[in-house]
């Protein structure tokens, strides 16, 4: 820290992100999707469009936003795209929470909110999950904050259905409630189709995980044109070039007719090895949570979470850990190839064998 840092953030702890390994063998530390873009956004990304790298990209993102707006059934003015769904959650932050009210979250969640928080100087309250690891909604009643819930929630991959999300929104009718799906198409209910009845309801999600645009860096909001002019706001005062063209293009091949079909053909994978490796782990002594994302949550009982990260750590197999004590024997364990998740069970009988 140099003696010209801000004094403000002296006490700040920023986000860390999952460890990239040098010799990257097997990566289930960061929820990436295992399969390459769909071939339409590989071909959107020409010689030629490269070409125009040396023009800005549209301030107003116009070819994108109405290809989020089609895929999401809503009207372009209905959303805002980004750069990451980090990009669009620090947006949420800055327009929706007064310092003074401050927000609100599940103590176990996207590691993002706390810091974006402290980042800003908000009040941040953490509500417990129950001891099973779920979101309570009534937890969420009247907390006369702004909301933030994934959902599913990370890293537990526990989902709650629209249903109860409405309850939060009813009893929360003075403020914000952020809905982060950023792993939704996993097999969760998605709140968009609650943006015309509900003010208050921001939905956000990434292509970064069922879509395989992790480094494209895309995430979008969906909600009511007033409250996307709010976050319109947060982009035009800080970067209005926040998507570059190239991704612009990729993101609006995703969202294309074109891509569905071959999207839907990647999450069906990641679900059916979901199902494998959840049985894999519980007849290996694991305790696994039912996850609706890419990822599984589980502990290995046999050992100690820690350790089992290092032993798969020194076989090439990065898994991620976390140092809250509630869930510090818990690995998150993300969903990749079917070959990649036998090669990560076949790790795990040897480590048993050698136990033995
Ligand atoms: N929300 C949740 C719950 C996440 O796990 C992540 C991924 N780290 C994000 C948002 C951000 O994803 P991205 O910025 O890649 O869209």
């Amino acid at each position: 820290m140099s003696k010209f840092l801000s004094t403000r953030f002296n006490a700040l702890s920023p986000y860390v992100p999952g460890e990239i390994p040098a010799s990257e063998l097997l990566k289930l530390n960061t929820n990436e999707s295992p399969f390459p873009p769909a071939p339409a956004v590989l071909d959107a990304i020409t010689r030629e469009k490269a070409s125009k790298l040396n023009l800005y990209s549209d301030p107003d993102l116009r070819d994108l936003t109405r290809a989020i707006a089609n895929r999401m059934g809503v009207q372009p003015d209905q959303v805002i795209p980004g750069n990451g769904s980090d990009d669009i959650l620090l947006y949420c932050f800055e327009a929706f929470c007064d310092k003074e009210v401050g927000v609100c979250f599940p103590d176990i969640s996207y590691g993002f909110y706390p810091v974006f928080a402290q980042f800003l100087g908000i009040d941040a309250k953490p509500v417990p999950l129950k001891e099973d690891f779920s979101i309570a909604p009534e937890d969420y009643f009247a907390q006369g904050r702004t909301i933030f819930i994934a959902n599913p929630n990370a890293p537990t991959g526990l989902a709650l259905s629209t249903a109860q999300i409405e309850q939060i929104l009813l009893q929360n009718k003075d403020n914000v409630v952020v809905i982060d799906e950023a792993y939704v198409d996993f097999g969760a209910q998605s709140c968009v189709r609650l943006v015309d009845k509900y003010d208050n309801l921001v939905v956000v999600q990434t292509m970064s995980k069922s879509r395989s645009l992790a480094g494209a860096r895309l995430g979008y909001a969906v909600a009511s044109a007033e409250l996307i002019a709010d976050l319109q706001k947060m982009r035009f005062s800080s970067n209005p070039y926040n998507v570059n063209r190239l991704s612009s293009l990729a993101g609006a091949a995703a969202m294309s007719d074109q891509s569905q079909a071959y999207y839907e053909t990647c999450i069906e994978h990641i679900c059916q090895t979901r199902a494998y490796v959840t049985d894999a782990l519980r007849e290996r002594g694991f305790t696994v949570l039912d996850s609706s994302a890419n990822f599984v949550f589980a502990r290995p009982n046999r050992i100690a979470g820690p350790i089992f990260f290092e032993k798969m750590k020194a076989r090439g197999i990065y898994l991620r850990r976390f140092n809250t004590p509630r869930i510090a024997d818990y690995l998150r364990i993300t969903i990749g190839s079917c070959e990649q998740m036998e090669r990560f069970i076949a790790a795990v009988d040897q480590l048993w064998e050698e136990l033995s």
